[in-house]
């Protein structure tokens, strides 16, 4: 009889480190590592921050504070809790020097000078506005996240530290600030290269910011152009559900163990993708901006056919092989909604709840909601498939 495994939460700056110093059975510190323990619960971490925001803002409140001590994640699942109480830190694991360093890290106000301050906080900072009275907004709550979300995903520090900032003195907290929010420049900025990271020091940003598709990256560049001082530009939290969302989508476990997002699978000439690792065939249905990978065993889910473009848990088709003609698969819907699809006979046929749709080059389908998607190899079509109807049961 195991004992329930207890979760492991980690900071973010646990996260950016990815170690974190917990007390041995005598007391002792120790180091240990500190990673999400998949992409999945990596993803729904930061989903759950934005979640956090969005209903923040929904009930008219902003955040008021720039502390991203806050916020702890679950390791194994992504599940997000915001700072509780001594008594209840005690009880996730923290050491007691650790609690008291968080707490006078709170009591000393709402604000302390950070990275996570917006351009135009540090500069009410620099005429003389107290902590009590900086006007936080929706918008610097947005700054926040993307700022939060930067360090998080590329394990860094602020997104503005590169040689431009790494090389120069500051003589304070106020005076590093003050010079980010008026001179700074996002270090991953497309064409430029002022302020690069640089290497030896920011080595994990390096490596992580060529991790993830381009959908991410894209995000971070609106959100700190011009120095992050174009509020209007800051992605909202929708803005991050949906790339947040996409990237879930994105992600392939398959079956041989690989994982990886899309941009690791090898691309064939007839536009379909191959497992880098067991050669298994992706075929890419689109709908001309989007597009959904079908291959054995990957599961659809409501975000992607149905009509909550957010609900990324209820999977709603799966991808299967006939059970009569071996090698033959299709696309099985699951779900209450019902789809029209193309089959290979030229006919349109409502697809309900256990019926499905072949997979074949031409095939075309529309999900309960929205646009069409189809199927369309390059060049000389595969071999074409035997025309045959998926199972329906
Ligand atoms: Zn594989």
């Amino acid at each position: 009889m195991s004992e329930k495994k207890e979760t492991v939460w980690a900071s973010l700056r646990e996260i950016c480190d990815e170690t974190r110093t917990v007390a041995d059975e005598t007391g002792r510190k120790v180091k240990k590592t500190a990673c999400f323990s998949t992409m999945k619960a990596l993803l729904e971490g930061a989903f759950h921050l934005v979640e956090y925001f969005e209903k923040l803002h929904r009930e008219g409140e902003v955040f008021r504070s720039n502390s991203a001590d806050m916020f702890r994640f679950s390791l194994a699942t992504g599940e997000m809790q915001k700072r509780e109480p001594a008594k209840k830190e005690k009880e996730m694991g923290r050491t007691e020097d650790e609690t008291a360093a968080a707490d006078v890290l709170l009591a000393a106000g709402p604000v302390e000078i950070n990275e996570f301050l917006a351009p135009e906080l540090v500069e009410c900072i620099k005429e003389g506005t107290t902590a009590e009275e900086l006007p936080f907004t929706v918008e610097t709550d947005r700054y926040f996240m993307a700022v939060f979300l930067f360090e998080y995903f590329f394990h860094t520090g602020s997104p503005f530290e590169g040689k431009k900032m790494v090389n120069r003195c500051f003589l304070s907290p106020l005076e590093k600030e003050v010079f980010r929010a008026e001179q700074g420049q996002f270090c991953m900025d497309l064409g430029e290269n002022e302020n690069t990271p640089v290497k030896g020091i920011q080595d994990k940003l390096i490596h992580y910011w060529e991790e993830y598709p381009d959908i991410l990256k894209k995000m971070f560049q609106r959100a700190f152009m011009d120095g992050g001082t174009l509020c209007e530009l800051r992605p909202t939290e929708v803005d991050w559900k949906q790339t947040l969302v996409r990237l879930m989508m994105d992600y392939q476990v398959c079956g041989c163990g690989f994982q990886g997002f899309s941009n690791r699978l090898r691309p064939k000439e007839n536009g379909t993708l191959l497992c880098p690792v067991c050669g298994k065939t992706y075929y890419v249905l689109s709908d001309g901006m989007n597009r959904i990978l079908l291959a054995e065993g990957v599961k659809l889910y409501a975000c992607q056919t149905g009509r909550d473009a957010f609900d990324k848990d209820t999977v709603t088709a799966v991808v299967a092989e006939n059970r009569q003609k071996k090698g033959l698969y299709g696309i099985k819907n699951v779900s209450k909604g019902v789809w029209r699809g193309l089959f290979p006979d030229g006919s349109t046929r409502e697809i309900k709840e256990g019926q499905g749709i072949p997979i074949w080059n031409g095939m075309q389908v529309r999900f309960e909601t929205g646009e069409e998607w189809s199927l369309r190899l390059m060049q000389k079509a595969a071999p074409e498939e035997e025309r045959q109807d998926i199972e329906s049961r």
